[in-house]
């Protein structure tokens, strides 16, 4: 049997902050997905008596689909004619406590759950009709598709400019929020300015003229920075920073225009 994922973006159901409870559907039925499969009503019903809650309880609450990110417990499983949807309840851990947060603000869009297909048929239109799974976890997703920017090896997910900018406006939306864990926006801030690194380095630069402590006139943007905001001027050198505030100037600039894009 192989373990499968499928994503939804049906609306979060509820958020109970108080409690810390959330409602979500991690499945939708009856339409075809991009992998030309039907979930049918009824596909969930007897995983959910077997393993969910009331059973055994091996369904689990992740994100991204980690077993290592775990943001809480599975209260309640069920169906309705719209889908398979989920009750659980966020820990009072730094990363349920944040995962809270991405929820109420809306970060969380998109549910996804691994699954193993029991029961299926085709029909004549090439249609599968998954009739019946068993369901090892529900993830919550957030924005910036199924990738999670708190990896440290995110950098590898930027294919290309389009997937710069949005990891980019993805992180801003964390920053503008600003409640969330020190941690997390920590780790956020640092990878901002590693996104934004990237992104300079894309843009053409105007020549930027610096004068290094001994006099050596050069364009600061000829040179490849030798670490965070300086160069080593090119006859003597010198660890050069640029002009006082210009580079923070840039960074703010960048932010300046994703805010106004999200706004
Ligand atoms: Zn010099």
């Amino acid at each position: 049997m192989v373990r499968q994922y499928k994503s939804n973006e049906a609306k979060v159901k509820d958020v109970d902050s108080k409690q810390g409870l959330v409602k979500a559907y991690f499945a939708v039925f009856g339409n075809i997905d991009s992998d030309g499969d039907i979930i049918e009503p009824g596909s969930f019903t007897k995983t959910i008596k077997e393993r969910g809650p009331e059973g055994s309880g091996r369904i689990k609450h992740f994100k991204w689909h980690s077993s290592r990110d775990v943001p809480g417990r599975i209260q309640e499983l069920g169906e309705d004619e719209f889908g398979g949807w989920f009750i659980s309840k966020l820990s009072n851990t730094t990363l349920g406590k944040d995962t809270l947060i991405e929820y109420e603000e809306g970060i969380i869009t998109e549910h996804s759950h691994g699954f193993e297909i029991i029961k299926e048929d085709h029909d004549e239109s090439g249609i599968n009709h998954i009739r019946e799974s068993k369901l090892w976890e529900v993830s919550s997703l957030t924005a910036w598709g199924a990738n999670p920017l708190t990896r440290v090896d995110f950098v590898k997910d930027i294919k290309d400019e389009k997937t710069l900018l949005e990891a980019i406006e993805h992180i801003t939306k964390y920053l503008t929020i600003g409640r969330f864990s020190d941690q997390l926006l920590k780790d956020l801030e640092q990878k901002y300015s590693q996104l934004t690194t990237i992104y300079n380095s894309l843009i053409t630069k105007e020549p930027h003229y610096v004068t290094c402590k001994n006099g050596h006139k050069f364009d600061y943007n000829s040179i490849p920075e030798s670490g965070m905001g300086y160069v080593k001027c090119p006859k003597c050198k010198i660890a050069c920073t640029q002009s006082a505030d210009e580079p923070k100037e840039k960074e703010a600039e960048l932010k300046r225009y994703y805010l106004g894009k999200l706004i």
